[in-house]
C-alpha cells in the first residue's frame, strides 16, 4: 500500500556498513518527513490498540517509534538498555553474540508482574536481541505479548528465535 511505497521510497540501504558484506538500512530520513513518521506510528499502533499494558523499547532506535506508540495507547514505555547505562537497581539479561556476549537492562521495579508487554524494535535481524529482552521481561513475571518492528528482514529467520514466546509478531515492512 502508499506507507509501504512511500517507507520503501525513504529508508536508505546503505552497502558495506558498519562492516564488510552487510546493507545496513538507514531509517533516520523517516524523522525528515512528520506526516511520514505519523503514519508509522498510526500503523504500529493498529497493531498494538488494546492488547498491552506497557511497552518496552530496544535501545536505541526501538526509542524513536516506541515511546510513540506507548503514548498514543495510553500505556507506560520501559527503556530496555545496554548493560552500564542505567543507574542501579536493575535486572538484566546476558546473550549471545557472534563473538563474545551482551547484556540489557531495565531499571528494576518498572515492568510490573503481570504486565501484558510489547516489545519494539526498529528492525528484527537475527533475532538475538529482541528475544533476551522477551526473556528480561519474563524474568520480571510479566508477558511478551507482541513483538513489533518497522522493519523484518526476512533471510536472517529472526521470527525462528520468538516463536516459542507464543506471542503476535508484526513489522511493517520486510
Ligand atoms: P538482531 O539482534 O535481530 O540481530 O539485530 C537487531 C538489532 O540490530 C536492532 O536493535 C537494530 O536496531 C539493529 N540493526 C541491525 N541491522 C540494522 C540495520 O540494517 N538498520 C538498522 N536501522 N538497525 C539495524
Amino acid at each position: 500500500q502508499e506507507l509501504i511505497r512511500q517507507l520503501e521510497e525513504t529508508i536508505e540501504n546503505i552497502p558495506d556498513f558498519p562492516i564488510p558484506g552487510i546493507q545496513f538500512k538507514d531509517i533516520s530520513p523517516i524523522f525528515l518527513n512528520p506526516k511520514l513518521y505519523e503514519e508509522v506510528i498510526r500503523d504500529l499502533v493498529a497493531f498494538s490498540k488494546g492488547k498491552v499494558d506497557a511497552v518496552c523499547g530496544i535501545e536505541s532506535r526501538g526509542y524513536l517509534f516506541g515511546i510513540a506508540i506507548a503514548v498514543a495507547l495510553d500505556v507506560p514505555f520501559i527503556l530496555i538498555r545496554k548493560k552500564g547505562k542505567l543507574p542501579p537497581p536493575v535486572v538484566s539479561e546476558e546473550y549471545d553474540l557472534e563473538y563474545g556476549s551482551a547484556a540489557i537492562e531495565t531499571r528494576k521495579g518498572q515492568i510490573k508482574p503481570g504486565q501484558k508487554i510489547l516489545i519494539h524494535d526498529d528492525l528484527l535481524a537475527t533475532g538475538g536481541t529482541t528475544e533476551a529482552a522477551a526473556k528480561l521481561v519474563q524474568k520480571q513475571g510479566a508477558i511478551p505479548v507482541q513483538f513489533s518492528f518497522l522493519i523484518g528482514l526476512k533471510d536472517l529467520n529472526g521470527k525462528d528465535k520468538l516463536e516459542k514466546f507464543n506471542a503476535e509478531i508484526y513489522h511493517t515492512l520486510e
